[in-house]
């Protein structure tokens, strides 16, 4: 099914996002808390690509299971990191092939040795492009990313929204965020968002915290601000992993009750291939699911 008819059918749509385990891992015990995950009965899985298309070949096999053999919707992420326009139509046919009818189109980040994003001749330099791209070949439903504290390369917030509206104008579907710790930074991007004509659903990326160095690095990377009074809370506790995690679930618990008293169309849960910590926060939600 497309996500796009999802957020039509339904009140409030649901999502996880898993990623292929580091250095071909173990994809069985991938696929043990997936099963775990079903149960909260998600609308649907996402999962990762990894830059360069160093995960494509995992990325393709998990996205596929998950759609044929567990039964349940997917979202397949795609970039365009060293990528010709040739390669992408091919991994769009394969995608086709494998029953995949949702793509996250996304520009990117660098692979790990370069520092800047650069254009593969012959590929995309931006997520627009390849959303435009997408367009051509078929009709899969389109997600693309946006950024509630300004994405870090963009120099302010409204430049980066003009850049998101590209995303909307050529094709998009819905959006899902970048994750984020103040819900009041997530308001304030949909109020611009909405402001600057975006009518396409938006989908907080919600990350429940589960080790402290783990979200710092992460956080660093992607430019997410952890509040001080959050941050002070696990840094007391870094070491013991399990108060981390109390304590990052409690507050991604919180952050969630809230985004749905603000009425948002759904929720996208970083879950880092894990699952109990996200049975606890979504069996505690008040969520009125069907339309
Ligand atoms: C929900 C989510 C899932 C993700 N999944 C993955 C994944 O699976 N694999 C992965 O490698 N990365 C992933 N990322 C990270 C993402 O690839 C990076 O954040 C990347 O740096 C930007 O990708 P983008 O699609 O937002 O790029 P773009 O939309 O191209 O934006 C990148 C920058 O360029 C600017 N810009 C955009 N369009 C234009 C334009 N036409 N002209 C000028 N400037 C422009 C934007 O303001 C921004 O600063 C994910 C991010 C999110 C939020």
């Amino acid at each position: 099914m497309k996500i796009r008819d999802l957020f039509v059918e339904n009140n409030f749509v649901l999502s996880f996002e898993v990623f292929p385990p580091a250095g071909n891992g173990n994809v069985e015990n991938l696929f043990s808390v997936i099963d775990e995950l079903v149960k909260l009965e998600p609308d649907f899985f996402s999962v990762t690509y990894g830059a360069g298309g160093t995960t494509h070949d995992m990325s393709l096999e998990i996205t596929s299971r998950i759609k044929n053999d567990v039964g349940w919707e997917v979202l397949a992420h795609l970039t365009c990191v060293q990528a010709t326009k040739e390669d992408t139509a091919g991994i769009l046919d394969e995608f086709k092939k494998g029953n995949i009818e949702n793509i996250l189109a996304l520009r990117g980040d660098p692979p790990k040795e370069e520092k800047v994003f650069t254009k593969t001749e012959g590929g995309f330099e931006h997520a627009d492009e390849l959303v435009e791209f997408i367009k051509t070949r078929d009709d899969f439903s389109i997600g693309v990313a946006g950024y509630p504290e300004c994405h870090i390369e963009a120099p302010n917030l409204d430049i980066d929204i003009m850049n998101l509206k590209r995303k909307v104008d050529t094709g998009a579907d819905f959006i899902i965020t970048q994750l984020f710790f103040n819900n009041d930074d997530f308001y304030r991007f949909r109020d611009m968002a909405v402001a600057m004509g975006i009518g396409i659903p938006i989908i907080p990326g919600i990350f429940p915290i589960l080790n402290y160095k783990q979200i710092s690095k992460i956080a660093s990377l992607c430019g997410a601000r952890i509040p001080s009074k959050l941050h002070d809370k696990i840094y007391r506790v870094s070491e013991k992993n399990e108060e981390v995690e109390k304590y990052g679930t409690e507050y991604a618990l919180h952050q969630s009750e809230d985004l749905i008293k603000n009425n948002v169309p759904g929720m996208h849960f970083y879950s880092m291939n894990k699952s109990r910590h996200i049975a606890q926060i979504v069996q505690e939600l008040p969520l009125s699911r069907k339309g």
